[in-house]
């Protein structure tokens, strides 16, 4: 079977363009250097599941008609990942139901305190708000099944933030990673679409660069590698040229396909 994914975002944390940045990034007429924050929307069995609900979702949910979330899997606690995540209501209010959640346990102890209002109680009728299941992950390395799909985790850092990165069929979405296991590319070694993020090309205290997205992918098996979480100092059109013939640079709107044999 085959499953989709829809970049829906491949900007870092501000976007791009950066809110008043002149740069000739930020100023480019080129499509593909118009980035949204961080996201994709995993197309499968007629499910959509969502990765990370960016403060851009409502402009990402409009832009591609998304009508109906089946699951939300969110990689970590950061701004950039979960600012959005009120929007969500609508779809909680318009099909009655709860949104499956799936997320680390330390994603989910901040997500109660930067929005405490989404765990009360709720009053019926009278509260708008967005109603979730949470599923938390424990473990450094987990299976779910999740809305009927099996999804992988796996653990790794951003500094001391917990970050989950994910795995469906033979497609892995790495985002935010600078620390890691080497059991990591034993958790990779089925996958042949890695989306990994690589933010620019000079060094980041808390992002790979590109030079240290190229060698991870390197020590994987992927056949084609996509890099998001992209920043303004990154040209599309130029810095693509610059890189191995199997990796490429994401793009907002982008799909690939993937296997899925479950
Ligand atoms: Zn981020
Ligand atoms: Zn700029």
């Amino acid at each position: 079977m085959k499953g989709k994914i829809l970049f829906l975002g491949t900007g870092a944390s501000t976007g791009i363009p950066v809110i008043g940045c002149n740069c000739k990034v930020c100023r480019s007429k080129n499509k593909k250097n118009k980035r949204l924050r961080p996201s994709c929307l995993i197309k499968i069995k007629n499910k959509n599941l969502l990765i990370d609900v960016t403060p851009d979702f409502r402009s990402q949910a409009l832009k591609y008609n998304i009508d109906h979330i089946d699951g939300v899997i969110i990689t970590h606690m950061h701004y950039d990942h979960i600012g959005g995540i009120d929007d969500l209501r609508v779809f909680s209010l318009k099909d009655n139901k709860k949104i499956l959640t799936l997320l680390e346990k330390a994603t989910f102890e901040e997500l109660k305190k930067r929005f405490d209002y989404l765990f009360k109680k709720k009053e019926k009728k009278t509260t708008l708000s967005a109603e979730f299941i949470f599923k938390k992950i424990e473990k450094e390395r987990e299976k779910n099944i999740f809305s009927g799909i099996e999804i992988e985790s796996i653990l790794y850092f951003q500094k001391k933030t917990r970050v989950l990165g994910y795995k469906i069929g033979d497609l892995a979405y790495i985002s935010d990673i600078k620390e890691y296991k080497k059991n990591i590319f034993h958790f990779l070694k089925d996958v042949n679409i890695l989306i990994l993020s690589a933010l620019r090309e000079d060094y980041s205290p808390v992002h790979f660069n590109l030079k240290e997205a190229i060698t991870f992918a390197k020590k994987t098996k992927a056949k084609k590698i996509y890099f998001t979480h992209i920043a303004h100092e990154i040209d599309h059109n130029k810095i693509s040229k610059k890189l191995p013939h199997n990796i490429f640079l994401a793009y907002d709107g982008q799909i690939l396909e993937f296997n899925y044999e479950k």
